[in-house]
Formats: structure tokens, C-alpha cells, sequence
């Protein structure tokens, strides 16, 4: 019985991708001002990274898949690329390209290249 409510509870939690996994594979950060920073390597240290950017700066993040940075880069905000990170226009190309795993209703598939 108890497994029951446990399996119902399941399906409300949609999944997630963690931060690190999301960086290591897009290899971009937003910044608070919504420039793209790419990012040269990023030191893992249980649930704390530290990440280097090609522009030089360098912050700790927690893998946390509500945070801030998390949520603009699964939902693709930002508002240009850093100019000092020099961030290949193909980059961000196969960033805007990437689907997140969202298997939550195939109309996220929809968007095409047109607005
Ligand atoms: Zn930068």
C-alpha cells in the first residue's frame, strides 16, 4: 500500500538534468547578465565545481539542478555571447539546437528555426 503512494508521488518529478551534466556537455555558462561565458575547465569536488572561464574568471557552483544557472540554460536565456570568451557562433548554434531531456509532451519538439 505503501508502495503504491510512493509510485504515484514518482510521476509528479519530471526529470531533471543535473548542472555539471548540463555544463560538461554544453561547455557554456550564463552569466547574471545574460552573456554566454564559455568555459575552459571545470574542476568537480563532490557537489561543488569550480569553473574556469576562457575569459578567466573563476566562481564556485553547486550542482543544483533549481539553480539560476540551471534554469537559463535549460531554457535557453541569454543574451549574447562574452566577447572575451570568443564563443564560436557553431557553439552556440548547437547549444540553441540542443534538446534538453524534457520528455514532457512532443510540442517541445515543434520549435523549427523560424520564431
Ligand atoms: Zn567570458
Amino acid at each position: 500500500m505503501s508502495n503504491r503512494i510512493k509510485a504515484e508521488k514518482k510521476r509528479f518529478y519530471r526529470k531533471r538534468v543535473e548542472l555539471f551534466r548540463l555544463i560538461d556537455k554544453i561547455k557554456l555558462w550564463p552569466s547574471r547578465t545574460g552573456l554566454l561565458h564559455g568555459i575552459r575547465t571545470m574542476e568537480r569536488m563532490g557537489d561543488t565545481a569550480r569553473i574556469t572561464t576562457h575569459c578567466n574568471k573563476t566562481f564556485l557552483v553547486n550542482n543544483s539542478r533549481n539553480s539560476r544557472a540551471a534554469r537559463w540554460l535549460r531554457n535557453k536565456w541569454f543574451a549574447g555571447a562574452c566577447p572575451e570568451c570568443g564563443v564560436p557562433e557553431w557553439k552556440l548554434a548547437k547549444y540553441s539546437a540542443t534538446q534538453f531531456e524534457r520528455h514532457h509532451g512532443s510540442d517541445t519538439l515543434r520549435g523549427g528555426s523560424s520564431e
